[in-house]
């Protein structure tokens, strides 16, 4: 079933256009990485599907399962099914992060039909979820990832991702600044929810996370375009050769 279908999108941020014609489609139960060089669109690849108003979308068409994304607010986005995870995670000082939690589970998962959960109900559930994925309960007290260190914002990043249950989940990881401790947290985070009935987009720069999740498609995005797909042999295959490797090759077989 396809999920995800991006057609030709072409996108702009305070008049520079960075999108220039993306094409991707995803499809229940798959994981797919999009790599690239630092600059290459994929970040504005991810806020443009979050519905960022900062971005503009100047052509081309998103649909989520089927749905015309653009018509839908950010927020809409989100009770449909759709989960990015930013690799600037805003924090929230005064707000602790169990009151926030709730609140986004009860806005989407209460709009798609679940029964929205007081603060009693919401504790022992997220405990729960945190026990499955090793998580500390202490974190539940502290402020929205205020003076969280880059692994405990993954970890609150993969925690909201079980507690929502999306759909579409996008990750979109700065791993130059994760420690492979983070990168495990993701890693598990994602290998553990990820299900025949959903399915997940990791942006990536570096080969070494997919060392602990392994996608069925890689892509590699550059200049706003995406211009290779493959399987998971590409990454390896970035990773000895680098990114130009991409060009010589195109040249070599014409
Ligand atoms: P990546 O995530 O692949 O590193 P980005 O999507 O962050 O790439 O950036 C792609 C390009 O868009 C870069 O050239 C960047 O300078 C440019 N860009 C990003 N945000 C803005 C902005 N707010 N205004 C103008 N240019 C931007
Ligand atoms: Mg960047
Ligand atoms: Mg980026």
């Amino acid at each position: 079933k396809v999920l995800l279908e991006v057609r030709d999108l072409h996108a702009t941020v305070g008049g520079a256009e960075i999108l220039k014609g993306v094409n991707l489609t995803v499809r229940s139960g798959e994981i797919h990485a999009i790599m690239g060089l630092n600059g290459s669109g994929k970040s504005t690849f991810a806020k443009v599907l979050a519905g960022h108003p900062s971005y503009e979308v100047t052509q081309g068409t998103v649909l989520f399962d089927g749905q015309d994304l653009s018509v839908l607010a950010p927020e809409e986005r989100a009770q449909a099914g759709l989960f990015l995870a930013f690799q600037y995670p805003v924090e929230i000082p005064g707000v602790a992060n169990d009151q926030f939690l709730r609140l986004a589970y009860n806005t989407v998962q209460g709009h798609r039909g679940k029964e929205e959960l007081d603060p009693l109900e919401f504790d022992d559930f997220v405990r729960e979820k945190m026990k499955l994925l090793k998580m500390n309960p202490d974190f539940l007290d502290r402020s929205v990832n205020e003076g969280f260190s880059g692994g405990e914002k993954k970890r609150n990043e993969i925690l909201q991702m079980a507690l929502l249950e999306p759909r579409l989940a996008l990750l979109d990881e700065t791993d130059s600044g994760l420690d492979i401790d983070a990168l495990r947290i993701v890693a598990n985070g994602v290998n553990q929810l990820s299900s025949k009935d959903n399915a997940m987009i990791l942006v990536t720069h570096y080969q070494r996370l997919l060392d602990y999740i392994v996608p069925d498609y890689v892509h590699v995005m550059e200049a706003g375009r995406i211009i290779r797909t493959s399987g998971k042999e590409l990454a390896l295959a970035l990773e000895t050769h680098g990114y130009d490797w991409i060009h010589a090759n195109d040249q070599a077989t014409g």
